[in-house]
């Protein structure tokens, strides 16, 4: 596995509708796997890779993984010099808490949230879990310095550099830049096969998923595939019974708040997955979403489901996955291209 490029996916910055670095890494990487690479208003990539055989009207099989990270946008700048900042996309505010950021300004500037001494607080205070309003991004500048590299509208990420953690690896946006690996590194090992892939980073999601949207109505997959990453249940204080777990392989999405997997499409994973010894494990919440609702409702609408990865800590400033599952979600991946066209679609 090319642990390398996967800490470069990760510690590249990209948050929701300013992905143009992150794209530039997948372009690169995507160049040789396809025929040829479209790119949609949004700024949202498709690899198409033709199939072995037109005859037959060959099926159209996306497989779309989310380049956008979650992030922060300036509203404001305190005369005092800190950032006040809105999020883009799904936070937990305390998790924002003492650590470092970095400020695409005019100039990019490290920066970083920090709270008064706990001691300094009044017991209400020390017992309340911080709001994201509450909070504001410090350069250690006064105001006049800041406000000659940075104005509303410019957007925030976090930095954390990618690094192992035991059996595992950590870093920041491992949601979804482990899916945008796997995407790639499945295009690059699957073999020629009767289906036209789409083989498609987004834009937006995390802002609602709103790149997958445009990328469907343009591409009209039959098939639409998301690949991204599902909160395991194995976390400190969670329960791991019924949820998935890292290291028990790729998880199948059945379903979450924004999307009910098509079931033969599932059936058709599971099938895959035990033909070739492929070890995965299913995820079903009524929570969280992915790109998969708008692969699903696009245009004239797709057979559409998700091949996760089980992720420790998402959405926060440090993400974890094992990279057992980030394998076999490669594998499923591969399985799906070349064997595509064996699904009935309709059933
Ligand atoms: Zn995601």
């Amino acid at each position: 596995m090319r642990i390398d490029l996967l800490a470069e996916l990760s510690n590249a910055h990209g948050t929701s509708g300013r992905e143009d670095d992150i794209a530039a890494i997948v372009r690169r990487e995507l160049a040789p796997s396809v025929q040829q690479i479209e790119v949609d208003p949004l700024g949202g990539l498709c690899g198409i890779r033709e199939p072995t055989d037109v005859a037959g009207d060959p099926v159209r099989v996306m497989l779309a993984a989310h380049m956008d990270e979650i992030g922060l946008m300036v509203t404001s700048i305190e005369d005092s010099g800190y950032l006040r900042v809105i999020p883009l996309g799904g936070w937990d505010a305390r998790t924002l808490v003492s650590q470092r950021v970095v400020v695409h300004g005019r100039e990019v500037i490290e920066g970083m949230v920090g709270v008064p001494p706990v001691h300094t607080l009044s017991v209400e205070d020390r017992n309340r879990a911080p709001k994201l309003e509450d909070l504001r991004i410090d350069l250690g500048l006064p105001a006049d310095r800041v406000r000659e590299f940075v104005r509303p509208g410019d957007v925030v990420t976090r930095t954390r550099t990618f690094a192992p953690l035991g059996d595992l690896v950590s870093g920041k946006a491992l949601d979804d830049r482990v899916g945008v690996f796997v995407l790639l590194e499945a295009m690059r090992a699957a073999a020629p096969s009767p289906v036209h892939v789409l083989a498609t980073a987004t834009v937006q999601e995390e802002v609602g998923l709103r790149g997958a949207r445009v990328a469907a109505t343009r591409q009209v997959p039959a098939i639409g595939v998301a690949i991204d990453t599902c909160p395991s249940t194995d976390g400190p204080g969670q329960n791991p019974a019924g949820g998935t777990t890292l290291g028990s392989g790729a998880a199948i999405r059945i379903m979450d708040a924004s999307a009910i997997g098509s079931h033969r499409l599932v059936a058709f994973l599971e099938e895959l997955a035990i033909e070739r010894d492929i070890p995965h494990q299913f995820h079903v919440s009524d929570k969280g979403g992915t790109d998969t609702q708008s692969l699903q409702l696009a245009g004239v609408g797709s057979v559409a489901g998700c091949i996760s990865i089980p992720t420790r800590y998402g959405h926060s400033s440090i993400e974890v996955c094992h990279p057992a599952d980030i394998q076999a979600a490669i594998d499923l991946a591969v399985a799906l291209v070349e064997s595509a066209h064996r699904l009935p679609l309709d059933a």
